[in-house]
């Protein structure tokens, strides 16, 4: 288990603001993939006074201290979610910008094959599937 997204902060000595505070908590509640202009949505909802200013200010200071993962889905828009999420990779459906979650133990065991076979043992990997949904019938 991970610890909050607001403890995590304070671990690493980032001054906590009311505001920072609620887009931590906005960030908490996020299971998908929200780029600034949504956590700025989700975060006016909570506090009316939060600007898009301080939205990307912030992430950009929990992407720095490594509690948020930044990602690029293709589109040229940053997206984020909790650093310490469960490892899963994503596929991108082309067509909705839908963003699925998977995790294959598969694709898992291969890149560690390739990784050791390259002389490395692997500590991370990111990957991305784009495709376009299979028409049936
Ligand atoms: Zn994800």
């Amino acid at each position: 288990m991970s610890q909050p997204i607001i403890a995590r902060c304070e671990a690493k000595g980032l001054r906590m603001t009311g505001q920072r505070r609620v887009i931590a908590r906005v960030l908490e509640e996020s299971d998908d993939h929200p780029d600034v202009e949504e956590l700025y949505a989700r975060a006016s909802k909570m506090d009316s006074a939060i600007s898009i200013a301080t939205v990307y200010r912030t992430v950009k200071l929990f992407e720095e201290a490594g509690i948020l993962d930044r990602l690029e889905f293709g589109d040229g828009r940053a997206r984020y979610e909790d650093a310490e999420r469960d490892h899963h990779d994503h596929l991108i459906d082309m067509n909705s910008g839908e963003v699925i979650e998977f995790c294959d133990p598969e694709i898992e065991a291969l890149q560690e094959r390739i990784a050791e076979k390259l002389g490395y043992r692997l500590k991370g990997h990111k990957l991305e599937l784009y495709g376009v949904p299979i028409r049936k019938g």
